[in-house]
């Protein structure tokens, strides 16, 4: 999440058990704008700075898997900005909460209107509306109490296209660009 000035926030990627928050402190120490949040509970595993830094200067296997994650991110950081230029912002919430699924593997997503209204950038107003018409469309099932149930293939129909070019080319990164990202059943950050 970036913080504005003014108050507002805004997501600007969202990361899983593909990859890790804070992976650039293996390039040294660096102060960062972003403020990482959990949305989702579930198993991580965390390491000083230094001591990951010492291990990404000896093994390669390490800077391997640093260096895929980066280009994910830069991959996922240039398509969205694209896509918050371009896209409306019905699509751009539904690509958003595409992406948590991809991430949690299921669809009900403990999201709150609050939470969607800080990731997107917009008032909770405006996605009270936005999950209205996705609901009057199917892609949503159910919004209560912090839940969110979607329905896949009807998100996918709201969604621009965006999401799965993001993923795709995502998961290219991790296919050719080297190691096979560690999978862990049920953790999400
Ligand atoms: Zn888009």
């Amino acid at each position: 999440m970036i913080d504005m000035a003014d108050g507002h926030t805004v997501a600007t990627a969202v990361v899983g058990h593909e990859g890790a928050v804070g992976i650039l402190s293996a390039l040294g120490p660096a102060a960062s704008a972003i403020t990482a949040v959990v949305r989702v509970a579930g198993t991580a595993s965390r390491v000083s700075a230094s001591r990951f830094h010492a291990a990404f200067s000896r093994c390669p296997a390490i800077r391997r898997a640093v260096q895929n994650h980066v280009r994910a991110m830069l991959m996922q950081l240039q398509r969205g900005s694209a896509c918050n230029a371009l896209h409306p912002v019905e699509a751009r919430m539904a690509r958003w909460l595409l992406q948590f699924r991809d991430r949690i593997d299921h669809d009900i997503l403990p999201l709150t209107q609050q939470t969607l209204s800080e990731i997107v950038g917009v008032r909770r107003t405006t996605v009270t509306l936005l999950m209205r018409k996705l609901r009057a469309r199917g892609a949503i099932r159910s919004d209560q109490r912090g839940r969110i149930e979607i329905d896949g293939p009807r998100l996918e129909a709201a969604a621009c296209e965006c999401r799965d070019i993001i993923r795709l080319e995502v998961e290219e990164v991790y296919r050719s660009g080297g190691p096979t990202p560690r999978t862990v059943t049920g953790d999400a950050i």
